[in-house]
C-alpha cells in the first residue's frame, strides 16, 4: 500500500483530522483535510467536533495554538524539529523587561510565538488582522513582537506608535527577498501583479502592489483578473495558488525563499506520528488558559 494510503486509512480509524499550513510541501497539502494559515487552520480544527485528533503539519507555536484551543483533543507535530526561529527571538524574560519599561502600554503579540510569551501579553493577532487588532485598541502606543517588519508595516496603516520587541525580531525566510529580483522579474513580466507579505522588509513592501498575509494573498490572486503574480513569501503558497487558480501563472520573487523548519514536515513523519501517536504537544496551566484569553480576546476585536 502506498504511504499517502496507508496515511488515509489511519486517519480514518483513528478518527484524526490533518492540518497543514500554506508553508508545507505539495505532497502534505495534498493529503490534508485543509490547507490554510496557522489560526484559520486551529478554527478549523474547533470546528470538526468528531475529531480525536489533530495532526498539524507546521511549526511548533502553530501546534501550541491549536492544542490551547482544542484543548480535548491530541495534537501531534509529526517533527519535533520544526521550530520557527522567529517565535524562539521573544522570551518571557524580554516582554516583562519591556513592560517595566511601559507599564501602562498594552502587548500585542504576533500569533508567531510560544504559548509562554502569549500567556504574557494583552491580545494576539495574526499578520492579517494585525492592522485591525491594533486599530481596535484605546491605546496610542503599543508593544509589538516579534516581527519588526510586521510592527513597521502596522504602524504605517494605523498611525499608532508601534514599538518593537524585541528591537530586532524577524524571519529569516522572508528577510531573503529584496527588490532587485523584483526589479529583473517586472522587466520579463511587466504586468505582473506583485504580492508581498508583510514579513519582507520595508524596501520589499514598497515595490509591492498588494500587501498581505497568505490567507489575503489567496483571495486577492483569485479575485484579481491580472495573470501573472510575482510572489514574496514562503514557496509553499505557490502549490495551493497554482492549484486553485490553474489558469494564472504564480511567480516566487526569490528562488531560494523555503523556511527549512516547516519542511520537515514529510509524509513518512505524518505516518509515524499518526501511526504511533508521538509528538503530543501539550501547554500546561496556568500559560494554556493565560495564552487562551489573549487568543480570544484577538477573535472579539476582530468579530471572528
Ligand atoms: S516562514 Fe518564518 S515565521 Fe514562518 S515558520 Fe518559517 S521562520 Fe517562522
Amino acid at each position: 500500500m502506498e504511504l499517502t494510503e496507508k496515511i488515509l486509512k489511519l486517519k480514518r480509524e483513528k478518527k484524526a483530522v490533518i492540518l497543514a499550513h500554506n508553508y508545507q510541501r505539495s505532497e502534505v497539502q495534498d493529503i490534508a483535510d485543509y490547507v490554510g494559515d496557522s489560526v484559520e487552520l486551529s478554527r478549523k480544527a474547533m470546528e470538526e467536533e468528531d475529531a480525536e485528533i489533530i495532526v498539524f503539519a507546521a511549526v511548533d507555536f502553530m501546534a501550541e495554538t491549536a492544542a490551547i484551543l482544542n484543548p480535548s483533543k491530541k495534537v501531534l507535530l509529526p517533527s519535533t524539529g520544526a521550530r520557527c526561529p522567529m517565535a524562539q527571538m521573544l522570551t518571557v524574560d524580554e516582554i516583562k523587561r519591556w513592560k517595566v519599561l511601559y507599564p501602562l502600554v498594552p502587548v500585542v503579540l504576533y500569533v508567531n510565538t510560544l504559548a509562554s510569551a502569549k500567556a504574557y501579553c494583552d491580545v494576539c493577532c495574526t499578520s492579517a488582522n494585525a492592522v485591525d487588532v491594533i486599530d481596535a485598541l484605546d491605546a496610542e502606543t503599543v508593544l509589538f513582537g516579534p516581527d519588526r517588519n510586521l510592527a513597521e508595516y502596522v504602524q504605517e496603516k494605523t498611525g499608532k506608535t508601534v514599538i518593537p520587541i524585541p528591537e530586532h525580531g524577524f524571519c529569516p525566510t522572508h528577510l531573503l527577498f529584496h527588490p532587485e529580483e523584483v526589479h529583473v522579474l517586472k522587466a520579463q513580466y511587466p504586468k505582473a501583479v506583485v504580492m508581498v507579505h508583510p514579513e519582507c522588509s520595508a524596501e520589499m513592501r514598497r515595490v509591492a502592489d498588494f500587501i498581505g498575509s497568505t490567507s489575503q494573498m489567496c483571495r486577492y490572486a483569485r479575485e484579481n483578473p491580472e495573470k501573472t503574480f510575482i510572489v514574496a513569501t514562503e514557496e509553499g503558497l505557490l502549490h495551493r495558488l497554482r492549484k486553485e487558480n490553474p489558469d494564472k501563472r504564480f511567480i516566487l520573487a526569490y528562488e531560494g525563499a523555503v523556511c527549512p523548519n516547516m519542511k520537515l514536515n514529510t509524509l513518512e513523519r505524518i505516518y509515524l506520528a499518526l501511526k504511533e501517536e508521538k509528538h503530543v504537544i501539550t501547554v500546561p496551566e496556568p500559560i494554556a488558559s493565560k495564552a487562551r484569553k489573549a487568543l480570544e480576546k484577538m477573535f472579539e476585536l476582530t468579530g471572528h
